[in-house]
């Protein structure tokens, strides 16, 4: 298998069910809590060990006993988190989540992984030019993210930004990637009105499946039809699937097809990480 590191966002879901919002001023009773690792990064990161690429992380955490806990899990799931460094005085990043049936609300702060700087980066030059493939996402500042494309591009190393959470994207970034993988949203918002980075983009369209540009060609994979549970962490699913197959020597639409069944068959359960499959999973499905 191929080695694929992961420069992006290591967060504590902290997730609280109500069966209704607090107003302003009012405290109420809950109905469950439950904490879960995540960020896109991190959860990018399982989903490419899981299906056996020799995976790495860098990333920063807390001095807080989050920043052990989702250390510690990483490590478990065979993701390399030498690169993984606590910030001292800084709590890691954490995904505050009140879920109700209705409606869900979110406030992330984003803690030691706005330490993942520019000079952060410059110590895994080394690491990030013998990757076979490197996957960024945009939970981590950018110039760090734009620091990253340009290292990699210095030593040819292939590089898939996943441009979420979406915002605006200098063209300095866009065209230093060799994919990028929005999904309709982030597509919208990013590409909406050019068409200068089609060869480079692969859509991803939920149950409708992916679609993408080569040699001049579009091309489409349908979505598989499974039973829906919670589509939390496909996204992040399908990048960690992309990266391990390219990483792995696997044409681009070989790989494509591949992090379609992954990502369809984590819908499945509850939660991002937890039900992202292994590789023995993916291929069975697909036989
Ligand atoms: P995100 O999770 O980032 O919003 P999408 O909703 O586009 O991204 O989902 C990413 C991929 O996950 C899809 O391209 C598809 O492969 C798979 N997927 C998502 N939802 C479903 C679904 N309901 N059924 C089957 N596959 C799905």
């Amino acid at each position: 298998m191929g080695n694929v590191t992961i420069v992006g966002s290591i967060n504590m879901d902290m997730v609280t069910s109500t069966a209704v919002f607090p107003k302003q001023g009012e405290t109420i009773k809950g109905e469950r809590f439950v904490t879960m690792p995540g960020g896109k990064g991190a959860n990018q990161a399982v989903a490419a060990a899981r299906l056996g690429a020799s995976v790495r992380m860098i990333g920063r955490v807390g001095d807080d006993p989050f920043g052990k806990i989702l250390t510690d899990g990483l490590a478990n799931e065979g993701v390399n988190v030498s690169n993984v460094e606590p910030v001292t005085d800084c709590s890691s990043g954490i995904a505050s989540i009140i879920l109700s049936d209705q409606d869900n609300r979110i406030i992330i702060t984003p803690g030691a992984n706005d330490e993942v700087t520019v000079d952060y980066i410059n110590q895994f030059e080394q690491v990030l030019a013998e990757s076979d493939v490197v996957l960024l996402q945009l939970e981590i500042p950018l110039d760090a993210v734009e620091r990253t494309l340009v290292i990699c591009q210095k030593h040819r190393t292939k590089v898939i930004l996943n441009p979420a959470p979406a915002y605006p994207l200098p063209d300095t970034v866009l065209s230093m990637a060799d994919y990028i993988t929005p999904n309709e949203t982030e597509y919208e918002l990013l590409f909406k009105d050019s068409n200068e980075y089609q060869e480079k983009i692969i859509l991803t369209e939920g149950e409708a499946g992916v679609s993408w540009h080569e040699a001049g060609k579009q091309k489409r994979v349908a979505g598989h039809s499974v039973q829906l549970v919670d589509t939390t962490g496909a996204g992040d699913t399908f990048n960690g699937a992309l990266a391990a197959s390219l990483s792995n020597g696997e044409s681009l639409e070989e790989s494509i097809v591949f992090a379609n069944a992954a990502a369809a068959l984590s819908v499945q359960s509850l939660g991002a990480q937890s039900g992202m499959p292994t590789r023995e999973e993916v291929q069975e499905h697909l036989s």
